[in-house]
């Protein structure tokens, strides 16, 4: 068996061939610039298992269209009049008391509730489908009141998004910036 389609990077500073498959199921192998196609088939040959089940796990996976500390700073201002539209939005159902908002390159996290009710949210929440932003929002907002997962806080979150739970299942596959 061989590896259908790859996307080979040829670069000047690795020291070893690297496979990754990145969202959508895309494999990049990336080589030494000296290393010739045989032993590229050989290593690939020698992994197309770990290819295959890899790549069929991010199938399903999204990303999104930035990354990196200069995406960050470049989208940091227009992330922040977003979420601070969104969250007064909410919070006119809601009527919480909150601390500061700050925007961050969060890594992994798209938002979070400090015990002394500051938000944190993501920059990358303005590449979401709106409807998965509003319900990042929401669920930060509603750990103002419920600092837990239990059953309160879904039936807050409820009031705003009846449908959160598709919303939590979509937000799965969306991978957060690095
Ligand atoms: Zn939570």
């Amino acid at each position: 068996m061989t590896v259908a389609q790859y996307i080979l990077k040829r670069s000047k500073r690795a020291r070893y061939m690297r496979l990754a498959v990145q969202a959508g199921g895309v494999v990049v192998l990336t080589v030494p610039h000296y290393i010739d196609v045989e032993t590229i088939e050989k290593f690939l040959a020698k992994h197309t298992e770990w290819i295959s089940k890899a790549s069929e796990k991010m199938r399903h996976f999204k990303s999104l269209p930035v990354s990196g500390r200069r995406d960050y700073l470049k989208h940091k201002e227009s992330a922040r009049e977003f979420i601070l539209e969104r969250v007064a939005y909410w919070n006119r159902l809601y009527h919480f008391q909150h601390g500061r908002i700050t925007i961050k390159n969060t890594k992994g996290l798209w938002g979070s509730c400090s015990h002394k009710g500051n938000l944190n949210f993501s920059y990358a929440l303005l590449f979401l489908p709106r409807e998965l932003a509003d319900y990042v929002i929401v669920h930060e907002l509603c750990h103002l009141k419920e600092h837990n997962h239990l059953h309160a806080f879904w039936t807050l979150v409820a009031r705003a998004l009846p449908n959160y739970r598709e919303l939590r299942r979509e937000l799965r596959r969306y991978i957060p910036t690095r």
